[in-house]
């Protein structure tokens, strides 16, 4: 990426041979349907036809030649703007000399274009032979349109356009698509899309949210990918998808390298070839080539995505309520519809919805129709579950991931037949009454066969709870056993070879995971304040190593208080420096003991440990992003919102225990996994920082959360996903560790600890596994021990 400098010759910028990063401060061209459209205009004289840009803009800020001319204030859905202006009286626009500006540029761009021909060829010679197919991703977003362009120069014309039509795209997009397909009439276009609607699947699956992004998956990714199968008449597929992901645009996706297996979807390679270009090299492009251009763009918005998007910004959502009045509302309606509030006024609705408080939504917790698990009785080896939302036929239908269902004649008698095994199988019954739900009862044969199998059962009843056939799981079957009829889904039990892929969609079904509502989450967080508002301090972490065994109990000669010493027994329990309980000391201790109270190692692995440990760290590692400062008020609003039951003083006591922790730990500071902002005494902010961790944090979270799933195996792609009511967070969640700097480590890990680690990165594949049956977290604490 090249850096750039203004041109007062031409009113726009010349590229310089300087490199340099422009994350979060990306520049656009402003256009005259933008300065009328905020009203923006009224202080500037300009031809409200003009065609070529008139000013540029870095997120709200307008300039000229570089030079800050107004400002817009109160971008916020619903709300009216207050613009500010730098200059007195009125100013005229001319403007930007394109022409010219290109001119000036051709040099410097003639590389920049050069070098993404040759990575598209690199990244399509280098991988093709291991794909069935290949195609290049259109949004209708600038960053699609010159993706498009440049490959459209390298790659076969048998390489086909796939617009994923969300449903939910801006009316301009919709116009660009139609207009496209005329510009390369020898390329084919295919729009992919997805058998329900948008809105319907809103109400269905209540609105998606960040973490819970089922939107990309049923209208994006699997529409796309199940055309391609059906083009390509094969029921496992591996796809290179060509992508206009640009490392700018924001902070997370810097991190990318510019071809990536697997990372979202695991059945396509996503190669991104315009990676390194910046905003002011695109728009050149764009400018120098003619393309087209999205005319949301002129109309102020700063990308282009779907109406209402759980990663969009109120600046996002007030700029598509001005341009194309009234289609946000039946979203906006959703919204409220599904939202568990009762809400009085008018205004309370608008500012939900505009505070986009919607969008943190982790669980269903917080809606009006919740999915809860099975009530389950376990009896000896007999489990029965109950559950207002089961359905019979999707009981039988999704028993086939299973086994197989076999009835003994003449009798109501049902076996669920293993794969693989010779005896008749589990005997179980299932009970539908006419009032809607369902029993089912299991008898299992011995301890282990019910050990081994309840937690799968419990995911297969998240399906037969929840599935409305959104497809998601037919993407993810390899050998073609799920299809889908009469808006059904149909699974062929001869074909399925029960490797249950279609279960890693964490709870097994999108739609569960939406709506899910944890029958004692009130109870988990009402815990959050037991630990009288102390954090866990390091000069407690020394006092420990001082006493030993002797911190526990209080006395009266106890360097700490009898609070902190009860505040420390639950924290120390969480943190695992002493053991559950009984509170005799753990191996973590000794590595303090040995290195002392600041031993930064020791601290990853406290931190780890507390995300899976204390709910208040979990909470606060899943409901926060990275980078991203929160004031203490947004952290107040943000608990409540996922625990609307929450009370004040719960809230309070929670947050003040966290932030003194943060404060007097290792945990916060510079270099730490939390960058503190402080006014005076008081904490003003907290960022939560992605941290290179050294692979023994690595190992020694895998063998964690190994023992929190009572399994030793996991996928990448599962270890991404994280909310307040997962099982487990992996270290990539807890450190914001990247796919593949994980993928490296463990690879490293695995060559030098051959017996704890082994990995299957190979082939698309992204599996690891650590052999808890034989190791734990102390015996990694012996090695980092040197024992
Ligand atoms: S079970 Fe699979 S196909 Fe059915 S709704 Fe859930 S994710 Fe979609
Ligand atoms: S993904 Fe596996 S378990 Fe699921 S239907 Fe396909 S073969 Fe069966």
């Amino acid at each position: 990426m090249y850096s750039y400098k203004w041109d007062t010759n031409t009113g726009g910028y010349l590229l310089t041979t300087q490199t340099g990063k422009f994350v979060a401060n990306e520049i656009r061209p402003v256009f005259a349907e933008e300065l009328s459209l905020t009203g923006l205009g009224k202080q500037f004289m300009y031809d409200k036809n003009e065609l070529r840009p008139l000013l540029w803009a870095q997120r709200n800020i307008y300039l000229l030649n570089g030079e800050k001319v107004a400002q817009l204030n109160g971008t916020k859905y619903g709300q009216p703007l207050s613009p500010e202006y730098f200059f007195e009286g009125k100013l005229k626009l001319v403007p930007v000399d394109i022409t010219a500006m290109v001119s000036n540029n051709s040099e410097i761009m003639d590389i920049v274009v050069a070098d993404a021909k040759k990575r598209v060829k690199e990244l399509y010679d280098k991988d093709i032979g291991r794909c069935d197919t290949t195609y290049i991703a259109f949004s209708g977003g600038k960053d699609s349109i010159a993706l498009l362009d440049v490959c459209n120069r390298v790659l076969p014309l048998s390489v086909p356009v796939i617009f994923s039509d969300t449903d939910m795209e801006l009316p301009d997009t919709y116009k660009v698509w139609e207009e496209i397909q005329k510009r390369y009439l020898e390329r084919e276009f295919y729009k992919a899309t997805s058998e329900s609607s948008a809105l319907e699947n809103w109400r269905r699956f209540a609105p998606p949210s960040r973490t819970i992004r089922w939107c990309c998956s049923v209208h994006k990714s699997t529409p796309a990918l199940m055309y391609l199968k059906s083009k390509l008449h094969k029921t496992s597929i591996k796809v290179m998808a060509f992508v206009g992901v640009r490392g700018e645009e924001s902070l997370s996706r810097s991190f990318y390298v510019d071809s990536t297996d697997g990372a979202k979807n695991a059945s396509q390679l996503n190669c991104m070839p315009i990676l390194d270009w910046g905003a002011h090299e695109l728009w050149l492009y764009i400018f120098a080539n003619n393309l087209l251009l999205n005319c949301a763009y002129r109309k102020g918005l700063t990308r282009v995505g779907c109406l209402m998007c759980p990663e969009s910004s109120e600046k996002y959502e007030w700029f598509v309520d001005k341009a194309y009045p009234r289609l946000l509302k039946p979203y906006k309606d959703i919204i409220i519809e599904t939202s568990s509030k009762n809400f009085t006024t008018t205004k309370e609705k608008t500012n939900f919805v505009g505070s986009l408080n919607w969008q943190a939504r982790k669980s269903g917790a917080v809606l009006k129709e919740t999915l809860t698990n099975p009530l389950e009785d376990i009896n000896g080896l007999i489990v029965t579950f109950q559950s207002p939302h089961f359905s019979k036929d999707l009981f039988y239908e999704w028993v086939k991931t299973l086994g197989t269902v076999v009835k003994e004649r003449g009798s109501e008698c049902q076996q669920l037949k293993l794969p693989n095994t010779l005896d008749n199988g589990i005997p179980f019954s299932f009970n539908a009454p006419y009032t809607g739900g369902g029993t089912v009862t299991f008898e299992f044969r011995d301890a282990t066969e019910k050990e081994m199998l309840l937690p799968i059962i419990r995911s297969f009843l998240h399906k037969v709870s929840a599935c409305v056939a959104c497809r998601s799981c037919e993407t993810e079957c390899g050998v073609g056993a799920i299809t889908f009829k009469n808006s059904k889904i149909k699974i062929d039990g001869t074909k399925c070879v029960k490797c249950r892929k279609c279960y890693e969609i964490d709870y097994a079904c999108w739609r569960f995971k939406s709506m899910y509502k944890s029958e004692n989450e009130q109870n988990k967080m009402s815990g959050i304040n037991r630990y009288n508002n102390f954090g866990l301090r390091e000069n407690w972490v020394s006092a420990l190593t001082d006493l030993g065994s002797a911190f526990f109990p209080w006395n009266e000669n106890h360097p700490l208080g009898k609070k902190m010493v009860e505040s420390a027994s639950a924290w120390f329990q969480q943190a695992c420096l002493v053991e559950d309980k009984t509170r005799k000391l753990a191996p973590l201790y000794e590595l303090f003991k040995k290195y002392g109270s600041d031993y930064s190692l020791g601290w990853d692995f406290i931190w780890v440990a507390l995300a899976n440990n204390a709910v208040l760290v979990k909470w606060f590692v899943t409901a926060t992003e990275f980078e991203k400062p929160y004031m203490i008020e947004q952290l107040s609003g943000l608990l409540g919102e996922s625990n609307p039951s929450l009370g004040q003083s719960t809230k309070e006591g929670g947050l003040a225990a966290l932030k003194d922790m943060l404060t007097k730990s290792p945990l916060g500071g510079k270099g730490a996994v939390t960058l503190l902002e402080m006014k005076g005494k008081t904490l003003k902010n907290i960022t939560r920082k992605t941290k290179d961790v050294d692979p023994f944090t690595i190992l020694y979270g895998m063998y964690l959360i190994a023992r929190k799933a009572e399994r030793g195996s996991f996928t990448i792609r599962e270890l991404l996903t994280a909310d307040s009511e997962s099982v487990f967070i992996s270290p990539l969640v807890v450190f914001g560790i990247t796919p593949e700097t994980f993928k490296r480590q463990c690879q490293g890990l695995a060559s030098k600890f051959p017996d704890y680690i082994s990995t299957t990165f190979t082939h698309g594949n992204d599996g690891l596994t650590v052999f808890s049956q034989k190791y734990n977290t102390e015996d990694i604490i012996a090695i980092a021990l040197g024992e």
